[in-house]
């Protein structure tokens, strides 16, 4: 007799051995943001398939120079945290990824110091945004940590798509021209450096703009501060629920906040 089960489990997935990278180029793009190019062979075969993907970055812990390698399948290592790549370039095996200088934390104090030669190890891609290239309207709401997000969709956009932008920064220097083919109109919206009123300027903006029925929304900033304002959009500007996607980049007071923050999204 056959011991075989008749239906059996799947086998585990098998988790892709982080990939080791190193940083070939460090750019200063304002006094808040940095864009690191990260250089690997181990990057082969790295390609995200929808824009506003995510990677996982492992970094250094304190006292290290490089982080270890982890093993294939081992617990997550506490100071990994979650990036976009921004720009990939797989005949070079290149990634720029744009961080934050938000204050402490190993990400940020790791991009604060960031050195040609410094080794990461990367994760990834994870899923990205189902953008909608068919649509004609598109309302943008981020924070600087979701800008590389917002700049892979405007690089997606065709000529015919209209863009709203309402980008929340730390402050006026942080404004750069940003590439897009689509029609874009920007505004740039100074938080200060106080992070507890994360949020406060995107509202406020919201509330005085004129947001196309159909508009694709793409919002993306402090998780309370995206559940407020998801809140806002549907409650009291009427805006269907169907056309916003949310998410939760960062949240206030809490060490590496999940990548799978979507809010009321399911
Ligand atoms: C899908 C996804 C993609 C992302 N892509 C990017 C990206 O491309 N570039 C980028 O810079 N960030 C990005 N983020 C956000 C980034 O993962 C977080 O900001 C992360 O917490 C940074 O790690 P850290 O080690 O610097 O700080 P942590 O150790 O995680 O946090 C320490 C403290 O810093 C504060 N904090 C954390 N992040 C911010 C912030 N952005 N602004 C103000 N205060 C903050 C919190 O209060 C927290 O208590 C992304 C997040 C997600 C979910």
């Amino acid at each position: 007799m056959s011991t075989t089960p008749e239906t059996s489990a799947p086998p585990p997935r098998k988790r892709r051995p982080p990939r080791r990278v190193e940083v070939t180029n460090v750019q200063v793009l304002s006094p808040a943001m940095r864009r690191i190019t990260l250089k690997g062979t181990e990057l082969e075969g790295f390609a995200p398939e929808a824009p506003a993907s995510y990677i996982k970055l492992i970094f250094p812990e304190p006292g290290q120079t490089e982080p270890d390698r982890p093993l294939p399948d081992a617990p997550r290592p506490k100071s990994m945290r979650t990036y976009t790549p921004l720009a990939v370039r797989p005949d070079v095996h290149e990634v720029d990824v744009d961080f934050v200088l938000h204050g402490e934390g190993p990400a940020s104090t790791w991009a604060a110091q960031a050195r040609v030669g410094n080794v990461l190890f990367l994760m990834g891609p994870g899923p990205g945004y189902a953008l909608d290239k068919t649509a004609a309207e598109h309302l943008l709401i981020a924070d600087d940590s979701a800008l590389p997000a917002v700049e892979n969709i405007l690089a997606e956009l065709p000529s015919s798509a209209r863009v709203q932008l309402l980008v929340e920064v730390i402050s006026a220097d942080e404004e750069r021209t940003l590439k897009s083919t689509a029609a874009v109109t920007a505004q740039w919206l100074p938080r200060g450096s106080d992070h507890r009123s994360a949020g406060v300027p995107l509202e406020k903006a919201l509330r005085s703009l004129a947001i196309p029925a159909d508009a694709k929304i793409y919002l993306a900033c402090e998780a309370a501060a995206m559940r407020r304002i998801r809140k806002l959009l549907t409650d009291e500007l009427g805006i269907d629920r169907k056309n916003i996607v949310g998410r939760g980049y960062w949240k206030l007071d809490t060490i590496n906040h999940p990548d799978h923050d979507y809010g009321e999204d399911n």
